[in-house]
This record gives structure tokens, sequence and C-alpha cells, in this order.
């Protein structure tokens, strides 16, 4: 029967055929009957899954007979995201719907008109001229599903989103998306927590050589001085290099009694207290280690040198040598040195002594 969309199509131009529409009882594509396929697809170990914010409903499938030189009438097949080929039309089971009398009630919504309408400009857009030579069409609504599976394993909850013709579902045509660990960028139907609680996916585990415990790959790396493959919260980052490495392997500087890699020190100096260079004792480092200890006003030679972590500033005072730890994260003062003039041996001093 004829529709409201028969006597003109949405750019109001006179359609040059009538428009029938199609149905079928598809009572058995329920949403129960999807999730029960879609479940079967996936292993959660130790957790759940379960569908979430899913909806199923009547989407237009367009058929278009167009006259042909020959015999045989041309048929192409639309949907709102483009032409689908014959196969694809057949696996939506087309051959089982019926006409209707009348249009669908649900046309009664004005989203599913505009759907609709779209649906007709696409078509007309893509065909173009030959759009004319169409002489027949159907409208066959068929099912689709749009919805959410939510994972559960512990406290961490993952999401899929799918979006499919419910037929070619249940037929196992189309499948619904493996889970896709968003730490790894690896995908599984099987679904796992590592130990530190995160959801991913078997191929994503490895284990820390030191915790032996399963965790995810992106949480696990190389220590720097042994190779070891650790999770990452077990390495610990040099100040001077930004290396990581597993702390036991870290040596002190004898000089700023600073904790580095073992790359980071020679000759027992880390790589701070071998740069150091003169410096003006106008400068703001200095200046608040003369304002804290105002006995160093008397001091010359000042030196200095840095990292991303720490500064090392020194310089000579009466018969000795001091040395200041500056955190640069805070720009507090944290260690306070001293030495012979030579600078062979350091030794932490009494801060009061200074001020
Ligand atoms: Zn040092």
């Amino acid at each position: 029967m004829n529709s409201q969309s028969q006597n003109s199509s949405p750019n109001s131009e006179p359609l040059s055929f009538e428009l029938c529409h199609a149905t079928t009882d598809d009572d058995h594509l329920s949403i129960q009957s999807i999730s029960e396929v879609i479940y079967s697809l996936f292993q959660v170990d130790n957790g759940s899954i379960k569908l979430s914010g899913c909806s199923i409903e009547p989407k237009p499938v367009l058929k278009l007979k167009l006259k042909s030189h020959s015999e045989a009438s041309e048929i192409i097949y639309f949907t709102n995201d483009g032409e689908i080929n014959h196969d694809f039309a057949n696996s939506l089971r087309l051959d089982e719907f019926e006409e209707i009398a009348d249009e669908p009630t649900w046309l009664k919504a004005p989203s599913k008109r505009a759907e609709l309408d779209q649906l007709l400009e696409l078509a007309q857009t893509k065909l173009a001229e030959d759009f004319q030579r169409v002489f027949q069409a159907t409208v066959f609504w068929c099912k689709h599903v749009d919805g959410k599976l939510t994972i559960e394993i512990g406290e961490q909850s993952g999401f899929i989103k799918f979006s499919y013709w419910a037929q070619r579902i249940v037929d196992g045509l189309d499948s619904c998306p493996p889970y896709l660990c968003e730490y790894s960028g690896k995908s599984s139907y099987q679904i796992v927590s590592d130990d530190l609680g995160n959801i991913t996916v078997p191929q994503a585990l490895k284990t820390c050589e030191i915790t032996q415990k399963k965790i995810v790959e992106s949480q696990i790396a190389a220590c720097s001085v042994s190779g070891r493959q650790v999770a990452i919260t077990e390495l610990w980052t040099c100040p001077a290099s930004g290396k990581k490495l597993l702390e036991t392997f870290a040596k002190k500087c004898s000089k700023c009694d600073q904790s580095v890699s073992p790359e980071a020190i020679e000759r027992g100096f880390c790589i701070v207290c071998r740069s150091l260079n003169s410096a003006d004792p106008g400068n703001p480092t200095i200046g608040r280690i003369l304002e804290n200890f105002p006995v160093t006003q008397s001091g010359v030679g000042w030196k200095e040198s840095a990292c991303q972590s720490y500064a090392v500033v020194t310089c000579r005072r009466r018969l000795m040598r001091l040395l200041f730890v500056i955190d640069l994260t805070d720009d507090s003062i944290t260690i306070v040195r001293k030495s012979n003039l030579l600078g062979l041996r350091w030794k932490d001093i009494d801060v009061e002594q200074l001020k």
C-alpha cells in the first residue's frame, strides 16, 4: 500500500513508484535469544558478563527494482549505511517477509520516519539518474540490535559495544566483537583479571620476575641494569639518568650521597657531581642557601650542577668545602655536607653549625 513517503521523496520531488512495506513474524529474534548466542562466545574467568543498555528495533532495508533493457529487472538493496549485496540481503531472510496493507505503526515516530526518509534520499543520491528507472520499491523492516556488554571481575568492569542485524547474529553470520584489552590492545573472547585486578585477556599477561605475579604486559618493564622483566611498580627511577631499575642495583654518590643508577656513577661520583661548573652567587639557588645559612656568605668559589631531580652546589669556606643538595621538586635543601679542601672525603654535618 502507498505510504506517506510514496507521493514525494525527501527532497519533495514526486516518486515514480509505489512504496510498500514488509514485515515478518520475527518474535524469535528476541533479546533473550540474542543474548544467549552472545554469552556463548565468551568465557569470563572468576567474573560475569551481562547485557546492558540493549535495544532491538526494526530498521529499514530498501529493495528497489529497476527497469532494465534486458528482460530481467535489476534489483538493488540499500540500508541506511549504504548499498548491500544480494548475499547480505538474503542473509536477512527477506523472502520470509510479507507485504503489509498499512504502514507499520512505528512510522508514527518522527525519528523512524526520518530514518526512512534518509534511506530513500541515500538511494536517490547513489542511483542518481538511474533512480528514474525504479518501478517497484519495498521496505523490509528487519530487527537490528544495539547493545553493550558489561564484564565484571572483582571491583573492575569492562565494556563491549555491538551493533548488528539480529538475524545475522542468531544465524552466526555476525559475531559480537571480542573484548579489547585497554592496556595491551589485544583482544579475546576469554577474559581474565591480572593479579593487580586489571581486566585483560590471557595473551596479554606476563609474569613479574620478582613477585611472580601475572600482570598485563603494559605494566611490566625491564630493569635497565639486569634486564629482568618486572612490574613497573617494582622499578625505581634514577634521578640523574631517568633510567628505571631495581633499587637494589642503585649506587650512592660518595660526594652528594644521592642514589643513582650504576651507569650514572663514575669513580664514585654521580654525573651531577662530575659536572659542577662555576656559578654566580647571585643566582636564586645559591641565594636560597645564603638565606638559610648566613655563614655561607663568606663562601667563595661557588659551583653548581643539576639533573632533572636535584641540584648540587658547592663552595669553599675557610678550610673546608661545603656541599648542598637541593631537591628540585620543591627547592628544599635536603643535604648539607663538608670535606677538607681537597674534597676527597665528604660527610654530613649538623646544619645548626652553619646557622
Ligand atoms: Zn653526586
